[in-house]
């Protein structure tokens, strides 16, 4: 069967191989992969920053977005059955007091894996296996975003925990500033317009880019930050950094309001900054505020996504299936890892 494959460590070594189709054990559903999605996290696997082959393998199937469906399953009380439709999540638990109870994404000690990352194969190959305890039924109503789902799942974590920190207080919130219009930036936006907010989303791109038209779609405001900077926005109860850039996320720490919180979700890069961190800690005190980190997300985030995608379908129509940029094959995989101007999400699709 075809797969994408990486060599861990090695660059550029990104591939459509043919390999022998995998054996599902006991506990494990054969899923025939429909679509996956193509994310910065794949990238890096490609530049060989990260990446774990399981054991034994010298090659790592990639993809840790997907959809498919369910080619068999054993007997389960999931409610899923042949022919289903499934989001697989992304980390399997190890034995931490976190993992055991249900919050891999919470683990303590790194020893978890994850499929299409880190000692588990990926879904980006014509048939996968998954522990069944993990795959999430997907509605047909939604069946042609549901690979939008894993990024979904990262932004639902975020904006659920910094409501869930926020029951510390009375909190109502006005005004959302999310860093960064990729995927899991624009998704956060609808989610949080959904929950009322006044959504302000911030990039580099045009205003009459696509992803300033979705941000927009959904009655959010687009600021493209070469023309108006950061600090010209005023304050925000809750800000999602979601660009990575330590830089933006150091400038955005000011513009918290009283009593707000922001959430970090990218992968920053060693930075050395002369920033007058005295100033900083006072105004973090005398504004009662809130820094906290948020990372993958669990099974729970998957099934709140797909809630949310349904409602998101109904109040703002052709917005998540206008988040796919683009849709290839496998072949034409290059395409994903070459992005233009007016790319959001690539997905390959394996099989319909
Ligand atoms: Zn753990």
């Amino acid at each position: 069967m075809r797969a994408l494959t990486v060599t861990p460590g090695v660059k550029n070594s990104i591939k459509l191989a043919q390999i022998r189709e995998p054996v599902p054990t006991a506990s494990q559903a054969l899923l025939r992969v429909r679509e996956i999605g193509v994310c910065g996290t794949d990238m890096d696997l490609n530049q060989g920053f990260y990446g774990e082959a399981p054991p034994g393998s010298s090659y790592l199937v990639t993809g840790h977005e997907s959809l498919s469906t369910v080619e068999s399953i054993p007997k389960n009380d999931q409610g899923i059955s042949k022919g289903d439709l499934v989001v697989p999540t992304v980390r399997r638990p190890d034995d931490c007091i976190n993992c055991q109870h249900g919050e891999s994404d919470m683990c303590l000690t790194g020893n978890y894996k994850e499929h299409g990352i880190k000692g588990l194969h990926g879904f980006g190959s014509d048939l996968a296996v998954s522990d069944f305890n993990f795959l999430v039924k997907v509605p047909s109503e939604v069946a042609d975003v549901a690979v939008l789902l894993e990024p979904m799942s990262v932004g639902e974590k975020g904006v659920y925990q910094a409501f869930k920190i926020q029951e510390r207080l009375l909190w109502k919130p006005r005004r959302a500033l999310i860093l960064g219009a990729g995927p899991v930036g624009l998704l956060t936006a609808y989610l949080l317009r959904l929950k009322g907010l006044d959504v302000v989303v911030t990039a580099t791109r045009t205003k009459d880019s696509v992803k300033a038209q979705l941000a927009q779609r959904v009655g959010g405001t687009y600021v493209n930050t070469i023309e108006q900077p950061l600090q010209t926005l005023g304050k925000f109860d809750l800000i999602m950094e979601e660009t990575g850039s330590a830089q933006v996320a150091m400038q955005a720490t000011g513009m918290l309001n009283t009593n707000g919180i922001m959430c970090f979700l990218g992968i920053y890069a060693p930075t050395e900054a002369p920033e007058d961190i005295g100033s900083f800690y006072k105004d973090v005190v005398l504004g009662n505020k809130t820094f906290f980190g948020s990372v993958n997300a669990n099974i729970n985030y998957f099934r709140m996504g797909l809630k949310d995608f349904v409602e998101i379908q109904k109040r703002f129509p052709g917005v998540l299936r206008d988040t796919i940029s683009m849709r290839i094959a496998p072949e034409d995989f290059q395409k994903a890892y070459s992005p233009n101007k007016d790319s959001i999400k690539t997905v390959i699709r394996f099989n319909n």
